[in-house]
């Protein structure tokens, strides 16, 4: 067992406060972490503010972790001390069932164990996140950073990468495609990035228009203001592939309306819940899917994919003192475009 220095809510109204505990011993299949950076992703807060049901307190969130392997457990063969390595969302799952098996361990049909607020497998234990100086996994869920990418910029790949490139690779975004990403958040951005570096048309739909420069300097083709008189008619039939990257409650039949027919919108933002007319699908056999995540071989394929086309969050580092400050500039789409916090400032 070994301490470790955390954020952490104690309640769905109490603001992140400091907060210290145990981390379980390394086991013979363990990797022990130190944390580098983490980043915060909206997930964070809909879970420490209790807006998805079954929030265990105190909790630590955090699910983009990048760090380095400071110990390793008797048994383990892929990681060694000195090691750059990441963490996403899933630190452990049953490995035996038939999501498991098919690389999809985000859908364990026994269930996946999250990086926090998951159930440890084993000892029952809440897991506890990466606003925290130290994490400790096994070694079949820990990810490889390849060399020379930064690591503060690297960490929203964990979570915001490989949520946004497992539909765009699942749905074959490519040249010639148009595709629009809606949310310009810490999802949207990098979902602007790797749709560009698969080589589609890509357009930021934003529901203001303060970001308008920010998404041609993030790569986009086009800017699309939804807060405009008309919007959604003006640009109806238009898209090919949309990803819906909101976390707020909105109207997803205007969006689909933006959907050509046969084409297909992807829903991957979480808000409490929205409105749909099946109509906005039937009358030009549109498709609606969601999708959560990806597995761990689909996240290092997604690494890898950044690390050749040179992929990296556009960030605003903090200290762990900031992170209650971050929230609320989240809640306000005021985020340029992920927050990471610098975890030597945990210490
Ligand atoms: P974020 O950085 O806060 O970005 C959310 C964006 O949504 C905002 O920047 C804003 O973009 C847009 N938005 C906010 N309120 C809106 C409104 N009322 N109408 C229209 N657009 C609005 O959040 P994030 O970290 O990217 O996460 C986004 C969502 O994805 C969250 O619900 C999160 O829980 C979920 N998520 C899902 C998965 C998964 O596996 N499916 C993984 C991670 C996160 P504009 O200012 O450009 O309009
Ligand atoms: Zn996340
Ligand atoms: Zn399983």
């Amino acid at each position: 067992m070994s301490l470790t220095h955390s954020y952490a809510a104690q309640s769905a109204t109490s603001p992140l406060t400091p907060w210290t505990f145990e981390r379980r011993a390394v086991g013979p299949n363990d990797v022990s972490i130190k944390i580098h950076y983490c980043g915060v992703c909206h997930s964070d807060i809909h879970t420490a503010r209790g807006e998805w049901s079954g929030t265990k307190y105190p909790i630590v969130p955090g699910h983009e972790i990048v760090g380095t392997v400071t110990a390793v457990g008797a048994a383990v063969k892929n990681w060694k001390v000195g090691d750059t390595v990441g963490v996403g969302c899933i630190v452990d799952s049953c490995r035996e069932c038939a999501s498991c098996k098919e690389d999809q361990e985000q859908f364990c049909e026994n269930g996946m164990t999250g990086t926090y607020n998951g159930i440890e497998r084993g000892t029952g234990h809440t897991t506890q996140g990466g606003y925290s100086q130290h994490i400790v996994v096994d070694e079949n869920y820990v990810l490889r950073i390849p060399a020379g990418m930064p690591l503060d910029r690297t960490a929203p790949l964990l979570c915001a990468g490989i949520t946004t490139y497992s539909p765009l690779r699942k749905y074959g975004v490519k040249a010639g495609m148009k595709v629009a990403i809606v949310g310009l958040g810490g999802l949207g951005h990098m979902g602007v990035k790797i749709a560009k570096a698969m080589g589609a048309h890509v357009t930021v739909v934003s529901h203001s228009d303060k970001k308008r420069d920010d998404a041609k300097r993030l790569g986009a083709d086009d800017f699309l203001n939804t807060g405009e008189a008309g919007a959604f008619r003006a640009n109806a039939k238009r898209f090919d592939f949309i990803l819906d990257t909101v976390s707020a409650e909105h109207d997803y039949n205007s969006y689909l309306m933006m959907v050509k027919r046969g084409g297909t919108m992807v829903v991957v933002g979480i808000p409490p819940a929205s409105p749909l007319n099946p109509s906005m699908l039937v009358m030009q056999q549109r498709c609606l899917a969601g999708s959560l995540i990806g597995g761990i071989a689909e996240t290092q394929e997604m690494l890898d994919f950044c690390a050749e086309h040179q992929v990296f969050s556009d960030i605003e580092v903090i200290p762990a003192s900031m992170i209650n400050e971050a929230y609320e500039r989240m809640l306000k789409s005021d985020v340029r475009y992920r927050f990471v916090i610098d975890s030597a400032t945990l210490g």
